[in-house]
């Protein structure tokens, strides 16, 4: 269903020629996406990785040609689904009478200011550039677990948001201040300090008046069900070592100079029971730059870059409840006290660290710990994979959510559907120091199977919906309506105020909503 030629010239006039396109391959290809199979699945649709196909994708350059196009859509009544950098099904649009608006021409960093420790961002800047401009300061920037590649933009006003460093960085709804944003009308919002009257800026990201940061974002993000966002104020935080960033080589095989005050402890706890209780002591001690707990599979995974460097690794792999910190520093004192911290609470805890004795990483670890880079080693064994889960609570919550996760993932795993990762495939990381924790239970899968691909989509709405069951909290992927009714009505019925929400921003329902929720009747 292309655009009708009238109105793509409309499009065509706002952005200029050569940055619209409604062309068979390009949106063919805008229709792919990284696991698009499994959400078909769910949805009762052939488990296939492409959406419906967008009618055109579009591409802004500037704030006001992003909300001609949204008054454009409203006008003719078409659906539009914004994009930062555009990994992941949540970036699809939910129907084929839909527009993309891909923001890649916006990705320009408007300011740093490292005085006040925030900088302005477009959505196309990733966290790597970001963190490449700000390391000139001596600062560092919040990255989702997602990586370095994806937008802080999207991660701040419109997705999740737990990253490998949340101990010092926290979460992304935790580091979004002043925000431009294009309602679903084409009106512009200026959140924050940006809304004043006199000498607007990003520093502050509540008020003149109420807050709108629950409704803008929430916990998880309106995944472009509620507007577009243009501009994003984020806060910095000071660079856990030295910037000095040594690397040589060529890709995979870097060779990098490891930062003088910067040490990886791997250590196994033994059990469940143990492994809360050091968390919680190194978390309080407020030491670490990272500080996860990663089953067994999963700490073999972030030590690897093929399959075969991973099944090397299957000693580490027998660890019961592994805790792998990093902990780094500034100064030689700040390093000295960190060690001495940990050494104290080894000693105390009666446990080893196995770096150094029985297994030394590459130092190309240490990198992408910096980078945040740890996540993407989850598609090593297959090619594919998905997490489910997501609650954000305690550590004890937390790892209950865990074990009652592995008799289910076990049966999935028997039946040959999902790779065997013992059942317990698991990453949780603290936020803010040990204040409140995220766990998600990560699962390799083959996406070229339909057996597979439909076995692991079952498994996810099984485990998810065990957290129901057993009151564990809300996973992140309770996204779309037919999952906020599910859940809304044993929590609050906070499903009817978020449609009221939806109603009112967007009552013809012209932004997105497939990962958000409708309006009535819609
Ligand atoms: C290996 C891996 C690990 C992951 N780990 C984590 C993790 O630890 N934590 C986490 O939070 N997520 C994680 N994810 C999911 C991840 O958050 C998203 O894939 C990522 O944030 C996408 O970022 P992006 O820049 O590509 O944003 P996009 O994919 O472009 O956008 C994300 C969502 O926001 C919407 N959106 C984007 N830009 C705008 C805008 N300007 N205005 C309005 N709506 C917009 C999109 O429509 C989409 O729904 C992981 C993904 C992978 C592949």
């Amino acid at each position: 269903m292309v655009l009708e030629k009238d109105i793509f010239k409309e499009f065509e006039d706002i952005v200029g020629v050569g940055n619209i396109d409604d062309g068979e391959v390009i949106t063919n290809v805008y229709a792919y996406n990284w696991c698009m199979e499994i959400f078909n699945y769910m949805e009762g649709k052939e488990p296939i990785p492409f959406s419906p196909i967008p009618k055109a994708v579009v591409l802004p350059s500037s704030t006001v040609e992003v909300q001609q196009i949204v008054k454009l859509c409203n006008k003719y009544r078409i659906v539009f689904k914004a994009q930062s950098t555009g990994l992941g099904p949540w970036n699809q649009p939910s129907t084929d009478n839909s527009i993309i608006i891909d923001l890649r021409r916006m990705n320009k960093i408007v300011k740093i200011d490292e005085k006040n420790l925030y900088a302005v961002i477009e959505p196309y800047v990733s966290g790597s550039q970001l963190q490449v401009e700000i390391m000139k300061y001596g600062l560092n920037c919040h990255m989702p677990g997602a990586g370095p590649q994806v937008s802080p933009l999207a991660s701040a006003t419109s997705m999740n948001g737990p990253g490998f460093t949340s101990p010092s960085t926290g979460h992304s709804a935790r580091n979004v201040l002043a925000v431009e944003w294009v309602l679903p009308d084409g009106e512009i919002m200026k959140l924050g300090a940006y809304g004043l009257k006199n000498n607007p800026d990003f520093f502050h990201g509540d008020g003149p008046g109420p807050s709108l940061r629950g409704i803008m974002r929430g916990w998880a993000g309106t995944k472009s069900g509620l507007g577009v966002f243009t501009k994003v104020a984020v806060k910095l935080f000071p660079y856990p070592c030295s910037t000095e960033y040594s690397v040589k080589g060529y890709s995979p095989n870097y060779d990098f100079e490891i930062p003088e005050f910067m040490k990886l402890y791997v250590m196994d706890c033994g059990n469940f029971k143990k492994l809360e209780t050091v968390m919680l002591r190194v978390e309080e001690q407020e030491i670490s730059f990272m500080c996860s707990y990663l089953s067994g599979f999963a700490v073999m995974a972030i030590f690897s870059n093929s399959i075969e460097s991973l099944m090397d690794k299957i000693a580490i792999g027998q660890m019961k409840a592994p805790l792998v910190v990093i902990i780094a520093a500034r100064t030689q004192r700040e390093f000295y006290y960190k060690q001495k911290v940990m050494d104290f609470l080894l000693k105390k805890f009666k446990i080893k660290n196995i770096i150094g004795k029985i297994y030394t990483p590459n130092p190309t670890f240490y990198a992408e710990a910096l980078r945040s880079n740890l996540g993407l080693h989850g598609f090593i064994a297959t090619g594919g994979f998905q997490s489910t889960k997501g609650v954000a609570d305690t550590a004890n919550v937390c790892l209950r959510s865990t074990k009652s996760n592995i008799p289910l993932k076990k049966g999935f795993i028997k039946q040959g559907v999902i790779v065997n990762d013992f059942g317990e495939g698991t990453w949780m990381t603290s936020y803010e120091s040990g204040h409140y924790f995220h766990m998600e239970s990560p699962t390799m899968f083959d996406q070229t199977t339909e057996q597979s691909v439909s076995g692991m989509a079952e498994y996810m709405e099984k485990s998810n919906q065990l957290d129901l069951l057993k009151h564990l909290g809300a996973p992140f992927f309770v996204e779309g309506t037919r999952m906020h009714e599910l859940f809304g009505p044993h929590m609050s019925n906070y499903h009817i105020w978020l449609r009221k929400i939806k109603e009112t921003f967007d009552p013809n329902n012209i932004s997105d909503s497939g990962f958000y929720i409708t309006p009535q009747n819609k």
